[in-house]
C-alpha cells in the first residue's frame, strides 16, 4: 500500500488516481448531458478545488467561464464551525448565468450552505453543486449537492487538491489518515 508522511502524520492511499479518473469521466458524461446547448460558469471554492476543476473543465465538452472564490471553515485538520471569507463574489456577474459551484470536499456542508446562500442574491439562471468528495455522516446543513466523486466516511483526507497543513495537495490519488 502507498503511504506518504506530511508534517508528523502518515496516510495511506484510499482513492487512487485510475478511479478517480474514471470517475470523472462518467461525471463529464453526465454533466454534458445536462447542460446540452449551455455554458456553465463553473465557480471553484480555493484552494482544495483547484485540481479538481483542472480537470473537469477539460474533461467536459461544455464551454466553461472559470472562475474562483475562496470561503474556507477549517484550520489543520478541524472546522472552525465559521466560514471566513478570504476572496469573495465581489463584482462578479453571474445573473442569467447557469453556475456550477465546484468544491474538493463537502464535509460538514457549513462552507457549501454560507456560499449558496449569496448566491441566492446573484441572479443566476441556475446553481448546481458539483463536489469531488461527499462526508454523508458529517452533513449538518442541508444541501443539495448535484454531482458526487465520492461519498466517504468521516476519515481526514489529503491530495488532489487537499492538504494537511498546506503539504499534500499535489499527491495524484486520495490519501487518508494511517490508523
Ligand atoms: P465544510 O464546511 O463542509 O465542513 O468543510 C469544507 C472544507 O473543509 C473543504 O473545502 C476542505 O477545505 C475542508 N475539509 C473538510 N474535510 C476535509 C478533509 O478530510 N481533508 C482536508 N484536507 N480538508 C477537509
Amino acid at each position: 500500500m502507498k503511504k506518504v508522511t506530511l508534517h508528523d502524520k502518515t496516510f495511506e492511499e484510499y482513492i487512487s488516481r485510475e478511479k478517480i479518473q474514471t470517475r470523472i469521466d462518467e461525471l463529464a458524461i453526465e454533466i454534458d448531458k445536462d447542460y446540452a446547448d449551455k455554458t456553465i460558469t463553473m465557480v471553484g471554492n480555493l484552494t482544495g478545488a483547484f485540481i479538481i476543476m483542472a480537470d473537469l473543465c477539460r474533461h467536459i465538452h461544455t464551454p466553461v467561464d472559470v472562475k474562483f472564490v475562496k470561503y474556507s471553515s477549517y484550520e489543520g485538520m478541524a472546522t472552525t464551525h465559521v466560514v471566513k471569507e478570504r476572496m469573495g463574489f465581489g463584482g462578479m456577474d453571474l445573473s442569467g448565468r447557469h453556475v456550477m459551484i465546484v468544491e474538493d470536499i463537502i464535509d460538514t456542508g457549513l462552507t457549501l450552505h454560507y456560499l449558496l446562500d449569496l448566491l441566492k442574491h446573484k441572479g443566476a439562471a441556475s446553481i448546481k453543486v458539483f463536489s469531488l468528495l461527499l462526508k454523508p455522516d458529517s452533513v449538518q446543513k442541508e444541501v443539495q449537492v448535484d454531482y458526487v466523486g465520492f461519498d466517504i466516511p468521516n476519515d481526514f483526507v489529503v491530495g488532489y487538491g487537499l492538504d494537511y497543513d498546506g503539504m499534500g495537495r499535489d499527491l495524484d490519488s486520495i490519501y487518508k489518515l494511517s490508523s
